[in-house]
């Protein structure tokens, strides 16, 4: 007979911009203080979108969050909480594949929100190793701005190469397969 364990786990939400990643995460989260857990929320520094002290969906939910510029850091909260949300995930380091282990082996329930992958939709920093360690992920969709169909891609449509420029629906769509490859 198995004996079932009280271990930790690791979640992963993925998809595309404005597909709201950070309302499940959010939704989740609010559960979690629900039921009498403590909850701590992470975000990288180079995400100063909304707010600074807290994460804030496209629909303007927000949680208060903690900004830290290491992934490495998240681990000193790991006496002062049950359940670890972690948002914008792509623009932590690769760190954060170790740690988020290390919290889920502890016991920790650990919620990680991110973009699996970047405006040329190539893999986004640790969030695609993250799916693999994930025992739990779920990819959400947008609604594609030029054809209604489902969305999972991320258009860029400034002018800008590199890989992280921060910007909303000034520089970024939410595409379909298709649509993503059009002008
Ligand atoms: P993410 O974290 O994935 O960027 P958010 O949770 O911040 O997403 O925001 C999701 C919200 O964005 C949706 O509920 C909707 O109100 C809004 N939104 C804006 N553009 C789109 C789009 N093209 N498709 C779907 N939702 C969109
Ligand atoms: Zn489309």
């Amino acid at each position: 007979m198995l004996t079932p364990k009280n271990s930790g786990w690791i979640e992963v939400i993925c998809g595309p911009m404005f597909s709201g990643k950070t309302e499940e995460l959010i939704r989740r989260l609010v559960r979690a203080q629900y039921a009498k857990q403590n909850v701590a929320i992470f975000k990288p520094k180079t995400d100063n979108r909304y707010s600074d002290d807290y994460i804030v969906s496209h629909n303007k939910r927000k949680i208060k969050s903690i900004i830290l510029e290491s992934s490495e850091d998240i681990y000193d909260y790991k006496d002062q909480a049950d359940v670890f949300g972690i948002d914008e995930a792509q623009f932590f380091d690769n760190n954060l594949i170790e740690v988020s282990n290390k919290l889920a082996r502890l016991g920790k329930r650990v919620v990680i929100a991110g973009l699996d992958k970047d405006y040329l939709s190539k893999p986004f920093g640790p969030v695609s190793a993250l799916l693999s360690h994930a025992e739990f992920i779920t990819k959400l969709n947008a609604i594609c701005v030029t054809c209604g169909d489902r969305a999972f891609f991320t258009k860029r449509i400034s002018k800008e190469n590199n890989q992280v420029i921060i910007g909303e629906k000034d520089k970024y769509q939410a595409r379909c397969r298709n649509c993503f490859d059009k002008k």
